[in-house]
């Protein structure tokens, strides 16, 4: 794992790694909600965690040649930041669930992936399904960077 325990989980949830999704990617535990498995499947890309992607994604979406269609973009991406906009369902008690969120990333140049995505509870497991991409969202110029650095955007990611 590139992250420690005890530093901060990569999916910005303010928790440290050790009790946020961790659990989740070393298979201690497994997510209640489509939120957290979300959370966790960010951070899986965040760390490199293939087979995680691959087994939280739901059997009929897996497609030939995704392992090294990850590989190579995992290799090439760095992660800078997840917000989770909004939510629907996707709670314990629920069989289904969607999740609206902006996910940032410099590969070298600086893009995103902002969705809303479907996820589906099969045998108690939150799987991804698929999602709809949105229109960009960039900060303001003025507003804190997305990547967590306490500095206004225009003086660290947006420069
Ligand atoms: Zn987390
Ligand atoms: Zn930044």
């Amino acid at each position: 794992m590139k992250t420690a325990t005890t530093e901060d989980c990569p999916c910005g949830g303010g928790q440290a790694f050790g009790g946020c999704c961790r659990p989740y990617l070393v298979g201690e535990a497994t997510a209640e909600t489509a939120e957290q498995l979300m959370r966790s499947r960010y951070s899986a890309y965040h760390q490199g965690n293939i087979d995680y992607l691959i087994a939280t994604h739901h059997p009929t979406q897996r497609y030939a040649g995704q392992r090294a269609a990850i590989l190579q973009s995992t290799a090439r991406t760095t992660w800078l930041g997840l917000r989770v906009l909004a939510t629907e369902a996707g709670q314990a008690a629920d069989s289904q669930g969607l999740v609206e969120f902006v996910a940032y990333y410099k590969d070298p140049t600086l893009g995103q992936v902002h969705e809303r995505s479907r996820f589906t509870r099969q045998k108690g497991r939150w799987l991804y399904v698929d999602g709809d991409g949105l229109p960009p969202l960039w900060p303001r110029r003025s507003d804190p960077c997305w990547c967590g650095s306490g500095k206004k955007y225009k003086a660290c990611h947006g420069q």
